[in-house]
């Protein structure tokens, strides 16, 4: 099953999610608030790897790493 990253847009934290049926979560869990989000990047995927598969995005320039200040994925090295 795919587990996605969101990151809350207000408190900074950062929250894996397991999709089920394609729902989304829909607030942060620690603050609640609605400004979350989905981390298109494949970085948290590579680093933790927990799934034992890798997931790669094609969008992923579309998103700035969230473990570094890269501005796309595909330089950071993550
Ligand atoms: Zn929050």
């Amino acid at each position: 099953m795919p587990i996605y990253e969101y990151k809350c847009q207000k408190c900074g934290n950062n929250f894996e999610y397991l999709a089920i049926g394609g729902k989304g979560p829909r607030n942060c869990p620690k603050c609640e608030s609605e400004q979350i989000k989905k981390m298109l990047s494949s970085c948290g995927f590579f680093t933790k790897g927990s799934g034992g598969e890798t997931i790669k995005s094609a969008a992923s320039a579309a998103s700035a790493c969230s473990s570094c200040s890269a501005a796309s994925c595909s330089t950071c090295g993550h």
